[in-house]
């Protein structure tokens, strides 16, 4: 049985203190380790104040986005060893918005998944197609391509530190989820190409979430599903009661 993973990224939204009140909130309600791990991304300037308050409790800290390189003249990146600095245990690489509204290629990305796996990050790596694509019939080629070419070269053993969330770009911000049934058909294509295409021997036990518009009325039925382990929730991870809400439902 996979444990369930729980992901809100706060994207560019939270002031510090903002970011701490929700924190503390979520500390107190989820003060023990229970059926799901929580992991919260907060934008780098909160990282630390959101780290002072999580310590010691079961929640994790994910940063959004950072730079392959260890350190140089980068102006305005962060290097994975910074993030560990900060407190993160998990990094979210190759969010849609990054492909999308930064140039992030697939190479550009597997670079990132050497150097978060290296600094001993543990990457949420973000895969998925847009609606063009999928009309036009290529989400699993495009899927495909994207694990492919993003894990390039990765050790069966770091393999074993990545969590992949599908995340359909359709399906982002817009309150278009995908069925259920949509999403459990990609998941299981992307658990057959973890087992195929890189020959992971330990596929099936590989955490697989989805993201694209999750909220507490949607949670169950995308739970239900037996290769979703879990969501990646932008919006509804803003709102501490949603969020909370969500965990309580995945749970069981
Ligand atoms: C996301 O940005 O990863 C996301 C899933 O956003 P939303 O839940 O708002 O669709």
């Amino acid at each position: 049985m996979i444990k369930p993973v729980i992901a809100a990224n706060w994207k560019m939204h939270k002031t510090i203190p903002e970011a701490v009140a929700f924190a503390k909130r979520l500390k107190e309600k989820f003060s023990e380790p229970g059926d799901v791990d929580i992991v919260i991304a907060p934008p780098f300037t909160a990282l630390r104040s959101v780290m002072e308050v999580l310590k010691g409790s079961p929640i994790h800290i994910s940063a959004q986005n950072m730079h392959w390189e260890g350190k140089g003249a980068y102006t305005g990146e962060i290097s994975a060893a910074m993030l560990v600095d900060a407190g993160c245990e998990f990094v979210i690489i190759g969010h849609s918005e990054r492909r999308a509204l930064f140039g992030e290629t697939d190479g550009m990305l597997n670079k990132k998944m050497h150097a978060a796996l290296k600094s001993g990050l543990k990457p949420i790596f973000c895969i998925g197609e847009t609606l063009e694509e999928r009309e036009s019939g290529t989400t699993f080629e495009i899927i495909q391509e994207q694990i492919k070419e993003g894990l390039n070269n990765i050790t069966p053993n770091d393999i074993s530190q990545i969590a992949f969330a599908y995340e359909p770009v359709w399906a982002i911000g817009t309150g278009k989820t995908a069925t259920p049934l949509q999403a459990q058909e990609v998941h299981r294509f992307i658990r057959e190409t973890i087992a195929d295409d890189l020959e992971y021997a330990h596929a099936s036990e590989t955490v697989i979430i989805y993201g694209g518009s999750v909220n507490p009325e949607n949670t169950g039925s995308l739970m239900d599903q037996p290769d979703i382990n879990g969501a990646l929730v932008g919006g509804a991870g803003l709102d501490f009661e949603s969020f909370a809400g969500i965990i309580r439902i995945s749970e069981r």
